[in-house]
């Protein structure tokens, strides 16, 4: 049974003139890291062969530098390089001759983390290691030539077309960017002067690569920068590119050093679409548009609104490589959704660690990590339906276990249920959703409301048993830590007790953050309505001033609680947040005025409040509610009764190991024992 009625547009195809798209989803381009990984490039075309198998149009590899100043060192430039990539385009073109597969072409210019990084000028960005050389001339016109040799060595290497990246702090972009380009020659200055460069380069490479060769060009739609590019600016440049025969153009929203979130989870879904359907207006060539489109509805509502001609779904695509055919077959419950949180994929990549996906532990892993069907099926108890044992119990069953889910409350999802009443972290829904359907479909045997208890689980004569009974929040030994102004997260979180006006949050982990998050809050939250997100960071799509933001102040509904986040620790506070996500996270609640207190010791709460010494200094914090966030314990000691009565057992997720813990390891923890039980 198809689907298609249900997402016409969606798998229409896309006429290129000399080639075609079978679908309109195309798979972002995304550096996982297996580029540099031994073995990798094997590893890499198995990683993209299971998502043309999934039913992607296209796809965009992750970017490969054109020269040593331009990247990590990953770059394509002699015999065995190309070979290796066409380990890549020959196994993806086996797995199906109508997908395409173009190569990224990424020149980082002063974002390169080499010191030879060069630039239009000498101008370091805040997020740069090194200070770029101003390239002269000659070294411009070397950096135009490398990218055409770039391209034709895509071409050698099987690729259907390149994708140039024009965007995001990258070179191209600094040429066109007022403030990254002081030069006063031919390469500065006028906006003719500004996008000389990105003409030269796409001029280069068409012509080394005849017109047969797809030719996308990335461009920054609102680069969410102050002081960067005009709305006139961008459509002159797209109106240029289209002219030169550029077959694509994909639109980008930011810098990387902008301060405005783009893909975070509390960003809205396709926020930023309504930028691309209007330059689209304004051109013939089919536009890509991209971010936080995560659901097929989502993608055809784009195309519906006439936003955009194909949809960029990069991250989705770690999360279910099946995405696309699970929405042909009307199995759109059954995708397991991105909820953008960055934590195994984008803050890996800027930790230099390998790329995988909090979700899903097989991508990139998909030679390493298989659920393969059991030859001895077993009897298996799960204690816990938190992300461990919901994880553990759908792979475990899927293996041809014969699995039973104990769930202590009326519903699954552990402390999941807590995240998706943040706001912001709405997304939380969606992989509950999925894991329910999972475990349905795997005919998992849940028992809701059913505390598991040692006794019990022996008579029932499982072969083993896996606790995943998650943790209990840590109480710490304080005067006063039972008078009534003291809540913990549970009932703060669950509304369970009043918020007074006044609050001290102890304990600044993820916990705390989102705490504070939430007891800030006012109105709806920006996650869900592009308009409030909008307001609340500055942006003006409607009149678009230079790079959406120039000029806009941002602003934020607060419930006007004055509240202070507090650790002990001396380190700045939400230093321990997502590399990609924190600075977000810290800028949203210093806008709603939550203040951050580090070098804190607690002494006792009474009547007055909260009584410490900072650095030193005895102060007192009078409040009339102290939130208790102080991290958690492991919940283990059902594990020792089961193992004190010989039962084979085993402990994952919080119940494991609570320092330290989030979802991510959780799920991979408990992926990997349900792959060799
Ligand atoms: P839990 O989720 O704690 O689940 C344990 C389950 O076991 C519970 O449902 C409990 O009822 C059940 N149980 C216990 N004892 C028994 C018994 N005897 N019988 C039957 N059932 C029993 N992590 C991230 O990675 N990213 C985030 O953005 C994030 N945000 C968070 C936001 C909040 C507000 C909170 C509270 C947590 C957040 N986390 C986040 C942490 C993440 O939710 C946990 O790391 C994860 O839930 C741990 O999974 P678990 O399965 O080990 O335990
Ligand atoms: P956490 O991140 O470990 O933070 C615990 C906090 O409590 C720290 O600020 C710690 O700082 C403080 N603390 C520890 N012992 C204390 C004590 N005895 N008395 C007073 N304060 C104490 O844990 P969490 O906030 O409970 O979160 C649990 C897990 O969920 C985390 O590991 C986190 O990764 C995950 N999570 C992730 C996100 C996310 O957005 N990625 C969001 C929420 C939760 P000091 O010791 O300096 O005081
Ligand atoms: Fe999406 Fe998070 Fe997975 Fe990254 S780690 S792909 S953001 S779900």
């Amino acid at each position: 049974m198809t689907n298609h009625h249900r997402y016409p547009l969606l798998f229409s195809p896309l006429d290129l003139g000399r080639t075609q798209l079978k679908n309109r989803v195309l798979m972002g381009s995304m550096h996982t890291g297996l580029e540099e990984a031994p073995g990798g490039f094997e590893r890499l075309a198995r990683y993209f062969v299971e998502r043309v198998r999934g039913g992607v149009g296209m796809i965009i590899t992750g970017g490969i530098a054109p020269n040593a100043e331009g990247g990590h060192g990953v770059d394509i430039s002699h015999e065995d390089e190309i070979q290796q990539h066409r380990c890549i385009t020959s196994v993806v073109h086996g797995a199906d001759p109508d997908v395409k597969i173009c190569m990224q072409i990424l020149h980082m210019g002063p974002l390169a983390p080499t010191s030879l990084c060069v630039a239009p000028s000498a101008i370091k960005s805040r997020i740069a290691r090194h200070t770029p050389r101003e390239l002269d001339e000659a070294g411009i016109q070397k950096q135009i030539r490398n990218f055409a040799d770039c391209a034709v060595m895509a071409q050698q290497a099987g690729y259907d077309g390149v994708e140039i990246i024009g965007s995001a702090g990258y070179l191209i972009s600094t040429f066109l960017v007022q403030r990254t380009n002081l030069r006063t020659d031919a390469w500065g200055g006028s906006f003719d002067n500004r996008m000389r460069f990105a003409m030269e380069v796409v001029k280069a490479v068409r012509a080394a690569v005849g017109l047969d060769f797809i030719l996308i060009f990335r461009i920054s739609a609102m680069d969410m920068l102050d002081g960067g590019l005009a709305w006139s600016e961008i459509l002159q440049l797209a109106h240029a590119l289209e002219a030169e025969g550029v077959n694509i153009i994909s639109t980008h929203f930011c810098w990387h050093e902008a301060p405005v979130p783009t893909i975070a989870t509390r960003v809205p879904r396709a926020a930023f679409t309504s930028v691309t359907g209007r330059l689209r207006r304004a051109l013939t060539i089919p536009l890509i548009t991209s971010n936080r489109i995560n659901m097929p509805q989502v993608a055809e509502d784009v195309l519906a609104r006439g936003d955009a001609d194909l949809i960029s779904m990069a991250r989705p695509m770690l999360a279910d490589p099946e995405l696309v055919n699970k929405a042909r077959d009307g199995r759109e419950d059954e995708i397991n959704t991105c909820i953008a949180c960055n934590q195994a994929c984008l803050d890996h990549t800027f930790g230099r660690e390998q790329v995988s996906c909090l979700v899903n532990p097989r991508a990139c892993r998909e030679t390493l990590l298989n659920y393969v069907q059991t030859i001895k099926p077993k009897r298996l108890a799960v204690v816990g339906a938190g992300p461990a044992g919901l994880a553990f119990a759908t792979i475990a069953a899927q293996r041809g276990h014969k699995v039973t889910l104990f769930e202590a409350s009326d519903e699954i999802g552990g402390q999941f249920n807590l995240a998706k009443r943040i706001p912001g972290k709405e997304e939380f829904h969606e992989t509950l959703r999925y894991f329910g359907r999972m475990l349905t479909l795997n005919g998992v045997d849940v028992r809701l409301n059913t505390r598991a208890d040692a006794a019990q689980l022996k008579l029932q004569q499982f072969d083993e048993v896996v606790i995943a009974a998650g943790i209990v929040p840590r109480q710490p030994a304080l005067e006063g830590i039972n008078h009534p102004k003291v809540v913990s997260y549970l009932d703060a979180i669950l509304a369970r007790k009043p918020i007074g006006q006044r609050v001290a949050i102890m304990g600044a982990g993820g916990i705390g953050f989102d705490v504070a998050e939430l007891i800030s809050h006012a109105g709806t939250s920006a996650a869900t309505d592009v308009k409030v997100f909008a307001r609340e960071w500055g942006i003006d799509f409607i009149n678009h001033p230079r790079g959406g933001v120039t000029g806009v102040q941002p602003h934020v509904e607060t419930s006007g609680r004055s509240i202070t986040l507090m650790q002990r620790k001396t380190d700045p506070v939400g230093k321990g947040l997502g590399k990609t996500t924190g600075w977000a996270h810290k800028m949203a609640l210093a806008r709603r005025n939550v203040r951050m207190v580090n070098g804190v010791e607690y002494l006792k709460v009474d009547d007055q409040g909260l009584h410490t010494r900072v650095h030193g200094e005895p102060t007192l914090f009078e409040v009339d509610t102290v939130i208790v966030c102080a991290g958690q314990l492991p919940l283990r000691t059902l594990f020792d009764e089961v193992s004190a009565l010989g039962l084979p057992a085993h402990l994952i997720g919080g119940a494991f190991e609570a320092k330290e813990l989030d979802a991510k390891r959780a799920i991979d923890q408990a992926s990997r024992l349900a792959a060799e039980i």
